[in-house]
């Protein structure tokens, strides 16, 4: 059993890294140089417990245990041995496609969960219950009520806020209507689709609690059955997602460019330097603004300030909307606490690795843990709540301005390494960009160039960094490759920070990176907009609920083609993925019809039959499938021919 299951080295839990060369964890030199400190100071890292994890046990790699019940764990042989069904008598097949639909509920409920706090929020709001926040976006509320067939005409914008707000919280629950967020956000031939094979999420909750019953001992246990129950839950995601851009951009404002820097070097010595990390803007939004009015105290404790740097999506929210600096993401968060320079790492939730306890304690960094429902035991919590959510700024800031003081004097390593961030590409921002070109009908230079060949096709890269991939490498060798190939990239969640950080938002890397026709599109709308030159190669689209942008935009291309979603050339690619919510987006996307790659393997190799369905079989249902490949160059090629067959499909030649 040790070859399936099989910890059987030792290693130590204690002291840093063995081993020393870094660039096989990361591709990142800022990271790299970090790491190399940890490992002077005997810092465990990620990478360490990984090394201390391996081998990794086969059965729950291949999706081949079930802890459903209590007769179990059952375990099936992998190697084809007996045993071939659990206790129960459930196959490979079926132990795979529950252990898959319960990631997919599981990442809808994270995005979901989003969505409902800022619905909550957006309702007090309107109430005069949340006094420091307010319609910051009025355009797009009107915009987002007309689009729920909720009256607008006359009447007082907190009566649209509440209304829009009751929407939300409408959609939650199984009710006579169908997920408002999924039907008035998609073109009627893919709800026509959905319709036929009964994939309208009734309710979002709805469908993530009907996962969890399917998959529970003795009910469902039909692989292909199992899939539909999966994707109608995804499209719960969807909406989840959907409903938190919305929302977000109607509270604090609907992004539009910016430029920034981003990588740890963005960190300052002699300011008090607050990270926020996790994912909803909801309290890092009012720590931005609350950060300006309290830098006199900042000063009169001997810093030159406060620099508010972003870590993951609530960096994204951040940077989109302010141009706050990213100062590193996902799978190297322990980084920005091991530079010494980091005074407090402020989180609300999701993605937070629960070692920033241990590591801050090492350096003095203040963690500040602000939910109810995303303690971290050792340490500081400060209840967060909507109705003081000033205070509570005010709060965290003070918390972190004693820790400069603490610090104070104290050496610190901060790698001299930042990249210039082009950002801020939401639909609405791409649109604008667009209208320069021809102002009645912005769409048709993006439709011209496809259909001229300029721009050969799109793809979303989206997803975390994991720490069995050197960190971002996958993105940058696919991304590069699509980009010489004449593919347009945007760019959500850490997979924006991965290309953020090697440079890929740069509007100067475009000479090297992109295709002739690609650099003629790019340059064209930049000067159009008075650039002087191109748009970044990448553009970025937010975080990882912004992935409802590309929807939205691939939405809005398909209706000015005149197609559904499943014929055109637009792909998707979380090359590095880690968290089950990217599970959920894979799931969707695939629902929506685009080819959609994830680059670490899912744990579904163990079924067969749950392997073809999603490779191949998904497709005769939604026109989408997985392609799932590790290899990054193997996934471009694939990728690429994915958009040739869709252009050939329309009648387009590259
Ligand atoms: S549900 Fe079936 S396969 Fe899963 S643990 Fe129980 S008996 Fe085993
Ligand atoms: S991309 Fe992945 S790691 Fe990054 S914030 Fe989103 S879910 Fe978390």
């Amino acid at each position: 059993m040790s070859d399936l299951t099989g910890n059987t080295k030792t290693n130590s839990l204690k002291g840093g890294s063995t081993e020393t060369d870094h660039s096989k964890k990361s591709t990142d030199p800022a990271v790299q140089q970090m790491l190399e400190k940890a490992a002077r100071e005997g810092i465990q890292t990620v990478w360490d417990r990984y090394q201390a994890m391996r081998p990794l046990c086969r059965f729950g790699e291949t999706g081949l245990c079930c802890r459903h019940c209590l007769q179990g764990p059952c375990r099936i042989n992998p190697l084809g041995r007996e045993p071939r069904v659990g206790i129960c008598g459930a196959t490979a097949d079926v132990i795979v496609i529950r252990g898959l639909d319960r990631a997919i509920a599981a990442g809808a409920a994270g995005h979901s969960g989003h969505a409902k706090h800022l619905a909550h929020t957006l309702k007090k709001a309107a109430e005069g219950r949340a006094p420091d926040y307010l319609v910051k976006d009025k355009e797009k509320l009107h915009s987002v009520a007309r689009r729920l067939g909720i009256v607008t005409d006359g009447r007082p914008e907190n009566e649209i806020a509440l209304d829009v707000a009751r929407a939300a919280l409408a959609d939650f629950h199984e009710k006579d209507t169908p997920v408002t967020w999924v039907t008035s956000v998609l073109p009627p031939d893919r709800l026509e689709v959905f319709s036929r094979h009964g994939l309208v999420p009734a309710g979002i909750d709805h469908e993530i609690a009907e996962v969890m019953h399917r998959t529970s001992m003795g009910c469902d246990a039909d692989a292909s059955n199992l899939l539909l129950g999966g994707l109608r839950c995804a499209l719960g995601d969807l909406a989840g997602c959907y409903m938190a851009t919305d929302l977000s951009d109607i509270l604090f404002g609907t992004p539009s460019p910016v430029v920034t820097e981003c990588n740890l070097g963005v960190l300052k010595a002699g300011a008090v330097n607050v990270a926020v990390h996790g994912h909803n803007p909801v309290l890092s939004d009012i720590i931005v603004l609350v950060a300006k009015e309290m830098e006199a105290e900042a000063r009169a404790a001997g810093a030159q300030g406060i620099n508010v740097v972003g870590i993951c999506c609530t960096g994204n929210e951040v940077l989109m909307r302010h141009g706050i600096s990213p100062c590193t993401h996902s799978v190297s968060q322990e980084m920005a606490i091991i530079t010494g320079a980091l005074d407090a790492l402020v989180v609300d939730y999701q993605c937070i690795q629960p070692a920033v306890a241990t590591v801050a304690e090492c350096l003095g960094t203040t963690v500040i843990t602000t939910m109810d429902m995303a303690k971290i035991t050792g340490t500081t919590h400060v209840d967060f709540s909507e109705e003081t959510a000033v205070e509570n700024a005010r709060q965290i800031l003070r918390l972190a301005i004693e820790s400069f003081t603490r610090r104070r004097g104290k050496p610190v390593e901060i790698p001299a390494m930042k990249k210039k961030v082009f950002a801020g590409f939401s639909v609405e921002a791409i649109l604008s960009a667009l209208g320069r070109l021809d102002a009645g009908d912005p769409l048709k230079p993006l439709i011209d160039h496809l259909t001229a060949g300029n721009i050969r096709g799109v793809c979303l890269f989206a997803g975390c960094n994991n720490v069995k991939v050197p960190q971002d490498y996958n993105f940058i060798t696919t991304a590069r490759k699509l980009l010489e190939q004449d593919v347009l990239v945007l760019a959500s969640g850490c997979s924006a920070g991965a290309l953020m950080r090697h440079g890929f938002m740069d509007p100067a890397s475009v000479e090297e990176l992109c295709g002739g026709g690609l650099k003629a599109v790019l340059t064209a709308i930049g000067e159009a907009n008075g650039l002087g030159g191109p748009l970044p190669p990448v553009l970025h689209v937010g975080s990882c609920v912004d992935n409802s942008r590309a929807a939205a935009l691939a939405v809005a291309l398909a209706g000015r083609l005149g197609v559904d979603l499943d014929r055109l050339p637009v792909v998707a690619s979380a090359a590095e993925a880690m968290h089950e919510k990217a599970v959920s987006i894979g799931a969707w996307a695939v629902a929506l019809g685009l080819p959609t790659h994830v680059g670490v393997m899912l744990p579904v190799s163990g079924g067969p039959l749950v392997h073809r369905i999603l490779t191949e079989e998904v497709k005769g249902l939604t026109g989408g499938y997985f392609i799932l490949e590790p290899d990054p160059e193997s996934a471009t090629e694939k990728l690429l021919e994915a958009i040739n067959e869709r252009r050939a499909g329309l009648g387009l030649h590259y």
